[in-house]
Parts: structure tokens; sequence; C-alpha cells
């Protein structure tokens, strides 16, 4: 009131009201000059609560959407179209820096019996009971993908395909080691690992693919690295 300048303040406030509840204003001040030749000033307050509230719940909104976007519902895992893009984005990483990085498919194995025997729903829950086992032994920078069914893949950045054998075999004995669901099932997985040398996502996927299929056809519960020739 009593300084030179002539502007106008607006500002968002969070304010709580004397019977405790909150709301969202904007509040506007502004110096008049009144008939009497004093100086007064006004301040405008309009209530925004509910537009904020309506914004919060968009955002919200929003949000799940985009998560729904990119991530497999029963397990929370990366979704097959979001996997694929960051597979695609590691391997532009790896030209560009020439970071190494490796990948892992893993499948079940013989799961086709737990949904004949205990219902679809039991499988289920062993999907997604195996799935957080396998994601809590990853590390924080794996990427753990859902390529469908009771397929997955792993992304490793930084990894050789030796660290990544270690990796999975650690995973696969974990994996073993436990019993799923009240009914105590034990699983087994058969995973191919192969690393990034100069190939396509596609090329890459085939290679660790025909890889997993070596673990299948030698006695399953085993972890094979793509040979060269794969
Ligand atoms: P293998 O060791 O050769 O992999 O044998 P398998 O029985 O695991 O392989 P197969 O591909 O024959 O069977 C996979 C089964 O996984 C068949 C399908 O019904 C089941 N399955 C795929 N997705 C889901 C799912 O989301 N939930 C449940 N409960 N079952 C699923
Ligand atoms: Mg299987
Ligand atoms: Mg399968």
């Amino acid at each position: 009131m009593q300084g030179n300048e002539d502007q106008e303040l607006r500002q968002e406030w969070d304010v709580v009201l004397k019977n405790g509840g909150r709301r969202t204003i904007i509040a506007e001040a502004a110096r008049i000059e009144a008939d009497d030749g004093e100086p007064r000033k006004v301040t405008f307050i309009i209530d925004i609560t509910q537009r904020k509230q309506l914004e919060e719940r968009l955002k919200q909104a929003n949000e799940r959407l985009d998560h729904l976007a990119h991530h497999d519902e029963l397990t929370e895992l990366l979704n097959r179209r979001a996997g694929l893009q960051r597979l695609d984005e590691e391997i532009k990483r790896c030209e560009r820096y020439g970071t190494p990085f490796s990948i892992a498919i893993y499948d079940l194995d013989d799961f086709k019996a737990i949904n004949d025997t205990y219902g679809h729903s039991a499988g289920d829950s062993v999907l997604q009971q195996i799935t957080s086992l396998v994601s809590a032994v990853l590390r924080d920078t794996d990427l753990h993908i859902r390529l469908g069914g009771e397929e997955f893949l792993i992304i490793m950045p930084g990894v050789n395909s030796e660290e990544a054998y270690q990796g999975m075999e650690r995973i696969r004995e974990s994996v073993a080691q436990q019993t799923f669901t009240k009914h105590q099932l034990t699983m087994t997985l058969s995973s191919g690992i192969t690393s990034y040398v100069e190939a396509s996502g596609t090329r890459l996927l085939d290679r660790a693919d025909k890889a997993m299929y070596q673990a299948k056809q030698t006695g399953r519960n085993r972890v094979v690295i793509a040979s060269s020739f794969m």
C-alpha cells in the first residue's frame, strides 16, 4: 500500500478453511485509487478447487492409461510392444556408445499341465508368483517383459553373455527351489541367452529363441547360450 510499485499480484494458494476444509484459490490483488484519492487494495478470490480436482483426476486417468498401454495386466510386467521398443532403444544405445548387453528368453516348462490339472486361475497365480520372484532376483537395471503366454524376455544392459548366463542360472535355481500357490507346485524354466553383436531386434530374439528351444530339447530346466551358428 505504501510503495510506489503499481503491480498486480496474482497467485495460487492452498488454503485451510476455519472449518478445517481445504480449498485451492487464486488470489489477485490490485491497488486502486478511491474517490477520496486514498489508495485501496482490492483482492479478488477465485475458488478453483473443482477445476484442480478435475485436473488431478484427468492426470491420474492418463497415467493409468499410459500404464495399461505399456504393461501386462496379469503380471504387471512390460508388455510385448513396450518391451520390443525398449529392445530397439537398447540396440541404438549399444551402437552409439558400444555398451554391450544381453537378452534372455525364458519359458516355463510343461506349464500346460498346471492349467489342465489345477485350472486356469491356478495357472495365472503361478505366472504372477514366478514373475515376481524373477523380478526380485534381477538387477534394478534389467528389464523384464512378458512376450506372451508363459514366455518372457529379460534385457540386461551392460552385461556380457557369460554374466547373463550366471544371472539366468541363479534365476533358474531360485524358481526350481520354490513352490507356488496353495497347491505347493514346483516349476522349472528353460532359457536361451544371446548378446548383442550386430543384429536387428528380431534377429536377436530369434537367436535367443533358438537357444531356448535347444534348452527344451536337451531336457528342460536349463539355460543355453546361443552359439554363433544360431
Ligand atoms: P514346454 O515345456 O514345451 O514349454 O511345454 P508347455 O506346456 O509349457 O508349453 P505349451 O506352449 O504347450 O503350453 C503353454 C501353456 O500356457 C498353454 C496355455 O494355455 C498356457 N497359458 C498361456 N498364457 C496363459 C495365461 O495367461 N494364464 C494361464 N493360466 N495359462 C496360460
Ligand atoms: Mg512352456
Ligand atoms: Mg510357451
